[in-house]
């Protein structure tokens, strides 16, 4: 879908991205890691050639985008800008409607599509439709960049440090929300970001970058659990213990687990995660179990046994 082949961008004293490879499937994530002045920003710019690279090859649908006009290019993209990046001086409505307007859409498709997405993003249209960002809240000015993005339903979306104006606890809760948002489900989106916890959330692969270059690319666990080298290792040590249990899914290590037979009081499916376990065993008086949906079989949740099991995860790896 989205193939990047030694990509390169330097400016006179810099290299700002230094020869990077990637790829990314229909209807996946991926997330490009790294602390500021890695080089995100200037690889997501070069994807819809708001930035021209120094050498390199992006095929977007097996076609080079450099044999397309930009604008043809970006109406297949949606773009969600640093900071919120919403036009002051237009409604909310006015807002959503910028890319559908730009393609010449009728009035009333393009109101449609705007209350749709209102609704979608849990903004009520006849409370919000014709607010200014100003009067917004940063959640909500989050939410109309987002739908901004999606109006004209691209298949792709690039998003640059989404919810980094947010704080922490609105963070946590849009992006839960974002997770869930079914408008979001298909598209193959590149997220940018400098936070762990976000990356390990919403990545189906994450690209560590540092200097411009491509650390690692991998699934979130292969990264904690195969590190390619001592800045990957190093990098996500401060959060290590939280990330693992929750990169680590119950089924991974259901045969670890005590089998029983009895699963009616199941609280916990083997799709979730080893930290969502120990949080159900942390909040429960009593004995806990999980319950697999594709073998039938249940099995007994403790933590001692989560423990060991996290421990032979890593002497594998
Ligand atoms: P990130 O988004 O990871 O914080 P950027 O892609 O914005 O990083 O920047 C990568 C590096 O390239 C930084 O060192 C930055 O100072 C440099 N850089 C970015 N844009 C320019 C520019 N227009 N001219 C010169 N240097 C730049
Ligand atoms: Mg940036």
């Amino acid at each position: 879908m989205i193939e990047v082949q030694q990509l390169t961008k330097r400016y006179r004293n810099t290299v700002a991205v230094n020869n990077i490879s990637f790829s990314v499937t229909e209807g996946q994530t991926l997330v490009l890691l790294g602390t500021s002045g890695s080089g995100k920003t200037t690889t997501l710019r070069m994807l819809n050639r708001l930035i021209e690279p120094t050498s390199g090859t992006i095929f977007i649908h097996a076609k080079n985008i450099c044999s397309q006009p930009p604008e043809v290019l970006r109406r297949s993209m949606g773009y969600v800008l640093q900071g919120y990046g919403l036009f002051p001086h237009y409604s909310v409505a006015e807002n959503i409607a910028v890319v559908p307007k730009l393609l010449k859409w009728p009035q009333q498709k393009i109101q449609k599509r705007v209350d749709e997405l209102l609704q979608k993003l849990q903004l009520p249209p006849e409370e919000y439709r014709n607010v200014y960002p100003a009067a917004l809240s940063g959640g909500q000015k989050q939410r109309v960049g987002l739908a901004r993005a999606l109006a004209a339903d691209p298949p792709i979306l690039l998003m640059d440090e989404p919810f980094g104006a947010l704080d922490l606890l609105t963070r946590a809760a849009v992006r839960k929300e974002f997770k869930e948002l079914d408008e979001l489900k298909k598209k193959t989106i590149i997220l940018v970001t400098h936070d762990v916890q976000e990356a390990f959330e919403l990545g189906d692969q994450i690209g560590l970058m540092d200097k411009g270059k491509m650390q690692q690319l991998a699934s979130p666990a292969e990264l904690l659990f195969y590190p390619a080298n001592g800045f990957v290792r190093e990098f996500f040590n401060q959060h290590r213990f939280q990330l693992e249990w929750q990169s680590v899914c119950l089924k991974k290590i259901w045969n670890d687990l005590p089998e029983v037979r009895n699963h009616m009081n199941a609280t916990l499916s083997s799709d979730q995660t080893l930290w969502h376990a120990m949080e159900e065993v942390a909040n429960h008086d009593t004995d806990v179990y999980a319950f697999d949906e594709e073998t039938g079989s249940a099995r007994h949740v403790t933590f001692e046994c989560l423990k060991i099991a996290i421990q032979k995860q890593k002497q594998q790896g």
